[in-house]
């Protein structure tokens, strides 16, 4: 069956359910051998990719990108073009994390900070026992560092996850998949934190008046520019000014 797209500003995105997308692609895919480089792309990602031409010619190289964002689901309406739904990268993580566990294949999970990356493979381990772990490793090195490469090439594992956050990750990921044979590599950003337990969720009263988004734009100023992306980006889709 041929797949569906949907292009919002250049960005061509798999229009296609959560379980489709495992059943009739990446499942097969896995079995096949064949090596597969995933992108999950939310409006910050298109807006990024918009801006910066090195990780827009990244991004190009993906062989899918699927829709990770509510804002992408709301652009592909107003462009009257919609998407079936949204998957968040996480949830591809943690069904693929399962999966791997069921069929014996083996994982390799790269990123974070070093006591994350190591807290995150605890639990990991804890959550699925019977998971093959190839390696890991911490995400502050020097992209030009073999290391990470060697190691995989030598563990030659099935999934290869990268929680570097973007455009890291994806730099990571292009700059050494030629070289690679096999295996399922994705971006995941902060999922290894998530897990690890190093992102605090707000206090209670907080969440009841769903001002959590509040609550971490006060503690992680940082995020305002993220956020004005996101508005610059919808802005943009409503004006069609791509
Ligand atoms: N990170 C890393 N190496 C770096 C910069 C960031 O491993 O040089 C990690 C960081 O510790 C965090 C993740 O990359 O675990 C990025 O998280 P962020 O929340 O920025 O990503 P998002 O989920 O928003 O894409």
């Amino acid at each position: 069956m041929a797949n569906d797209f949907v292009t919002i500003m250049d960005m061509k995105f798999l229009n296609i359910s959560k379980n489709d997308l495992f059943q009739d692609i990446i499942y097969p895919r896995l079995h096949n051998n064949e090596k597969t480089y995933l992108v999950t792309a939310n409006p910050e990602i298109v807006m990024l990719a918009k801006e910066k031409r090195d990780f827009r010619d990244m991004v190009s190289r993906a062989d899918y990108i699927v829709p990770d964002g509510t804002g992408i689901v709301i652009a592909s309406k107003i462009i009257k073009q919609p998407i079936e739904e949204r998957i968040p990268g996480f949830e591809i993580m943690t069904e693929l994390i399962g999966y791997a566990e069921e069929n014996q294949l083996s994982c390799y999970f790269i990123g974070a900070e070093e006591q994350v990356n190591r807290r995150f493979i605890t639990k990991i381990k804890e959550l699925h026992p019977n998971l093959l772990v190839a390696g890991s490793h911490h995400g502050f090195f020097d992209l030009n560092d073999r290391h990470i490469v060697d190691s995989i090439k030598r563990t030659e594992p099935d999934l290869v996850f990268v929680a570097l956050g973007a455009p890291r990750q994806d730099a990571w990921i292009t700059k050494y998949y030629d070289e690679l044979d096999k295996g399922l590599f994705m971006g995941v950003g902060g999922s290894f934190d998530v897990i690890a337990g190093n992102v605090k969720r707000a206090p209670e009263i907080w969440i009841r008046f769903n001002l959590e988004w509040l609550y971490r734009l006060i503690k992680q100023p940082f995020r305002w520019k993220r956020i004005l992306k996101v508005f610059e980006f919808m802005i943009r889709i409503v004006l069609k000014k791509y």
